[in-house]
C-alpha cells in the first residue's frame, strides 16, 4: 500500500508525472483537476461551479473539493493506495486528508515535490496553451496561477517536511528523466519497490 501526494507549481509536469507513476506503481493517480475538467466538459452543476474558479485561476472552494476527494478515496480501487495529483493545496485541504486517514488508521508514505523555476513553467503553461487550449492558460490567468500557488500551496511543503515526508525531485528535463528520478528516490526509501 502506498499513499503518494505529488505538489508542484503550475506547469511542473505533476499530470504527466502522475499519470506515468500511476502505472509504475500500481495505484490509482487522483487529479482533482482532471476530476474538474471532466465535470466542466460533462456539463454538470460541479463543472459550472469549477469552471467559475478555474477560469480565474483561483481554487475551487475547499468544501467543494474535499467532499468530492472523500469520495473517491473512499472507492475501492483507492484501498491498495493512491496518488493525488494536485490536492491538497490549501491549509483546510491538508486538515480535511488528515482527519480522513486518521480515522481509517492510515497515513501518508511521502510527499514528492517537483520542481521548476517559473520562466519555465510559464512557457511550459503557454505551449499547453496552443496544445490543449486550456481556458486557464493564458497568460493573465497564468500568472495568477502561479502567485494563488506561492501564497496558498507552497506553503504546505514546510508542513510536510516537518514531518520528514518530503522527496524533493527536479522537474526539468524529459518526461522519462523525471519518472526515473522520482521512482529512484521512492525506491531508496523503500515505496513501491514491490511494484517496480
Ligand atoms: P490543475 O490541473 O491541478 O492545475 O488544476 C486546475 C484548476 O483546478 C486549478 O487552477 C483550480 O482552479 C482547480 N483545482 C484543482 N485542484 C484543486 C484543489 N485541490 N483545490 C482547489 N482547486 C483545485
Amino acid at each position: 500500500m502506498t499513499r503518494l501526494l505529488l505538489i508542484g507549481p503550475p506547469g511542473a509536469g505533476k499530470g504527466t508525472q502522475a499519470a506515468r507513476l500511476s502505472e509504475r506503481l500500481a495505484i490509482p493517480a487522483v487529479s482533482t483537476g482532471d476530476i474538474f475538467r471532466d465535470n466542466v466538459r460533462g456539463g454538470t452543476e460541479l463543472g459550472v461551479l469549477a469552471k467559475s474558479f478555474m477560469d480565474r485561476g483561483e481554487y475551487v472552494p475547499d468544501s467543494v473539493t474535499n467532499d468530492l476527494v472523500m469520495d473517491r478515496l473512499e472507492a475501492a480501487d483507492a484501498d491498495s493506495g493512491f496518488l493525488l495529483d494536485g490536492y491538497p493545496r490549501t491549509t483546510d485541504q491538508v486538515r480535511e486528508l488528515d482527519e480522513f486517514l486518521a480515522q481509517r488508521g492510515e497515513s501518508l508514505d511521502a510527499v514528492v515535490q517537483l520542481t521548476a523555476d517559473t520562466d519555465e513553467t510559464v512557457s511550459r503553461l503557454l505551449r499547453r496553451a496552443k496544445d490543449q487550449g486550456r481556458s486557464d492558460d493564458t497568460e493573465e490567468v497564468i500568472r495568477h496561477r502561479l502567485d494563488v500557488y506561492a501564497a496558498q500551496t507552497a506553503p504546505l511543503i514546510d508542513v510536510y517536511a516537518d514531518r520528514g515526508l518530503v522527496i524533493r525531485v527536479d522537474g526539468l528535463g524529459s518526461m522519462d528523466e523525471v519518472t526515473d528520478r522520482i521512482v529512484d528516490a521512492l525506491e531508496r526509501r523503500g515505496i513501491g519497490a514491490a511494484a517496480l
